[in-house]
């Protein structure tokens, strides 16, 4: 591949992410919408399986989810709607055509992770086809096809980007990547759709350009698609744009056509499925069979934006504002509920309201208890519970306890860890743990004093190298009076006594 050259053209990329509604029915017929469903041809009826006579009947909740997924990204929900045909012939089709939206989606505009959003519509999925041969039916030596009519019917999302132009080819395959993500987060937190990309609830595709003036002309846009995973999202532009270039570079600028190619995950490579209809090919109609939307008229868009749940961009601020931590721990908490709940629970426990009148030490800065709670919960609980297969949910009492000892200078942050390590097997109360195995700090001067004067006595020699000028030689004899104490002297103490007393 090229790399030199791939510094003198821009990429433009747009996306369509479909997304499968976690609706408790299909989208135009009582069937029951269940992706975990193994039993093939289980949910279907004579509408998902077109049968002749059968009329479909639209799902409101789905076109609700639709407009809050709207409303979630500030986009305009339209106030008149429509289902539009879209004519194509395929075995996982089974009417000949898709129930879709063409010229009057429900949702156009909005904003996400940098990328303008130019329409979000609502379709039907398809049937999963299963090529196989000779499995389990030996008497069919050749290959041939199995459908599932499961998913036919199932509520389909579809979102559609701008196209974004970029200067290089790395900068797009992140936007992209990071775009997909933010959508995935944005429809698990307000439950429109589990959006789980390797079960395919989630299916992004790019549509790839490149040009080495960006005024001026730009390939045939290939559409990238069996991307995965965020990983092949960027693999599979950064392939294909090379690809493009290298083609360009030879000349062969006309083999670069108008076409969908899939992305191999084994060969990591993009390979052509087929060339791309046009919309004419699929001769777009009303569906006569649909009555039109007026969805000012069908929902209170006032109601259902203020009933929205909080959006990751909100938990981001809100994060930032009332604990203070850093941006790194931020994104932990966004990305895992549970922990985020957990971690929350800690955090009241630990911040210490405002005494009457006075201003809290925790709201708007982030008190230090809580940040040093985070980074404990980032670094080594997070670390522990990944190589501790019998590591059980901790209760925030405890571990809140925990970080009181270790702030309030009661024990080590050496004791911590090892604490820690214990409570995360048999939840338990730290203190119990501390004063049980002594590894309470000690920080009484005058309890200390006594052990200083002793190790002094005994290491003449290394006070003598002390005295010198060697300053390393006080921390060997801080090392000797924290083991005579079993650790549980506390350092600072212990240089405080060690300077008063050597001079
Ligand atoms: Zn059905
Ligand atoms: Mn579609």
């Amino acid at each position: 591949m090229q790399e030199k050259n791939s510094e003198k053209y821009y990429t433009t990329i747009g996306l369509e992410i479909h997304a499968e509604l976690k609706t408790t029915t299909k989208m135009f017929c009582s069937c029951r919408n269940n992706p975990d469903e193994t039993k093939p041809n289980t949910n279907i009826c004579p509408v998902c399986m077109a049968h002749p006579g059968a009329l479909p009947v639209i799902n409101k909740k789905a076109v609700e989810n639709v407009i809050r997924v709207g409303l979630a990204i500030g986009a305009e929900i339209a106030d008149f709607s429509e289902f539009d045909r879209k004519n194509y012939f395929y075995p996982d089709i089974p009417k000949g055509y898709q129930i879709s939206q063409y010229k009057y989606p429900i949702v156009k505009g909005g904003k996400l992770a940098g990328m303008d959003i130019t329409r979000i519509h609502l379709e039907e999925d398809t049937a999963n086809n299963k090529h196989l041969s000779g499995v389990g039916h030996p008497e069919i030596q050749d290959e041939y096809s199995l459908i599932d009519f499961n998913r036919a019917g199932v509520p389909l999302m579809e979102l559609v980007t701008e196209a974004h132009t970029f200067e290089t080819s790395e900068e797009a395959a992140k936007v992209a990547s990071n775009f997909a993500k933010e959508y995935q987060l944005l429809l698990q937190y307000i439950d429109a759709s589990e959006a789980n990309m390797e079960k395919g609830e989630m299916r992004v595709e790019a549509n790839v350009s490149v040009s080495p003036d960006k005024d001026k002309k730009w390939t045939a846009y290939v559409e990238v698609k069996n991307l995965n995973s965020f990983k092949s999202v960027e693999k599979a532009i950064k392939y294909e744009v090379e690809r493009m270039i290298e083609l360009f570079e030879e000349g062969k600028e006309s083999e670069i056509v108008k076409e969908t190619r899939g992305f191999d995950e084994a060969k990591q490579r993009t390979v052509s499925q087929r060339k791309k209809e046009s919309s004419e090919d699929y001769r777009y109609f009303p569906d006569p069979d649909l009555p039109k939307m007026k969805l000012h008229e069908a929902f209170d868009l006032e109601k259902v934006k203020q009933e929205l749940p909080e959006l990751p961009m909100q938990k981001r601020v809100r994060y930032k504002n009332d604990f203070g931590i850093k941006d790194e721990d931020i994104e932990i908490y966004i990305n895992d509920k549970e922990l985020a709940k957990w971690f929350e629970e800690v955090a009241n426990l630990l911040f210490s309201p405002p005494a009457r009148g006075g201003v809290s030490e925790g709201r708007g800065g982030g008190s230090e208890k809580i940040k040093t709670a985070s980074n404990y919960i980032t670094s080594d609980y997070l670390g522990i519970k990944k190589f501790q297969p019998e590591a059980r949910p901790l209760a925030a009492t405890n571990f809140a306890e925990l970080i009181n000892l270790v702030t309030e200078n009661k024990i080590s942050s050496r004791a911590t860890k090892d604490i820690l390590a214990m409570i995360v097997i048999d939840d338990a109360s730290p203190l119990k743990i501390a004063t049980e195995k002594n590894l309470l700090q000690k920080n009484d001067e005058g309890e200390l004093k006594g052990i200083v004067e002793k190790i002094l006595a005994e290491n003449q020699q290394v006070v003598a190298t002390y005295k010198g000028g060697k300053e390393n030689a006080l921390m060997s004899l801080v090392g000797k009076i924290i083991k005579e104490t079993n650790g549980s002297a506390n350092p600072q103490v212990v240089i405080k006594l060690l300077k008063e007393l050597i001079k």
